[in-house]
């Protein structure tokens, strides 16, 4: 994998995020302000444009202008969430002019530690973070067990949909929804939700 994995990878998300924006605006009214559609759309669609000109050299530095264009272009928590997850994964990928499985899982470890430095949620606490850091273990476990990085992505893929279906019966505890309390539960985490799109695109952009 190299540079244009991750060009694919923000392109086949932009593509996710847009065709899901009304969905994800319903969630957030239900138990938010109703503007991560919006905002997730109007990131990605920057994050694009920026890529598009092949002026990155390296994945790590493709990612990392992907996450200074999230904090620049989102107002919501969404911005400089995803934003300082794809610098922590930019930069753990360095200069490297490509990267394997093995160093994504890495990298991507880092993109949740970033989310709980900045956000400082756990997991259960219905938020992002409860798709993004089981699909980012079961990525990690699946490569160190020998999986296929196809196999692995899948895994990922399917632990981040367990993970958003998993916010439904739990009360919010930071962000936003948290404000309501007991009254955010039946109702499923919207960037929890939108994480799925994100890590299933990455599975898409390594299929090739
Ligand atoms: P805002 O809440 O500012 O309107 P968005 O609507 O774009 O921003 O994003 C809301 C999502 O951000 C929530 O559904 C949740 O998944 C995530 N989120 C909010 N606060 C945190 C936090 N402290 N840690 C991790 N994720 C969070
Ligand atoms: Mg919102």
């Amino acid at each position: 994998m190299d540079t244009s994995t991750i060009v694919a990878w923000m392109r086949l998300a932009d593509a996710a995020i847009k065709a899901e924006r009304y969905h994800l605006v319903a969630l957030d009214a239900a138990i938010g302000d109703g503007d991560h559609g919006t905002n997730m759309a109007r990131g990605f669609d920057a994050v694009v444009a920026a890529l598009a000109d092949g002026a990155d050299a390296t994945p790590g530095q493709a990612l990392t202008r992907a996450g200074r264009t999230l904090v620049s272009t989102v107002g919501g928590a969404s911005g400089p969430l995803w934003g300082t997850a794809f610098r922590r994964a930019g930069r753990h990928l360095g200069d490297a002019p490509t990267f394997d499985g093995a160093s994504l899982a890495d990298a991507l470890q880092e993109a949740v530690a970033g989310v709980v430095a900045i956000g400082g949620a756990g997991v259960g606490d219905k938020t992002m973070l409860d798709a993004l850091a089981p699909a980012v273990a079961a990525l990690r476990l699946e490569i160190a067990a020998n999986g296929s990085l196809a196999a692995a992505l899948r895994a990922a893929t399917e632990a981040a949909e367990a993970g958003a279906r998993a916010t439904v019966p739990l009360p919010a505890r930071k962000g936003r929804a948290s404000y309501l309390g007991e009254r955010s539960i039946g109702h499923q985490d919207p960037g929890a939700t939108s994480t799925v799109l994100i890590i299933r695109a990455l599975a898409q952009a390594a299929a090739g």
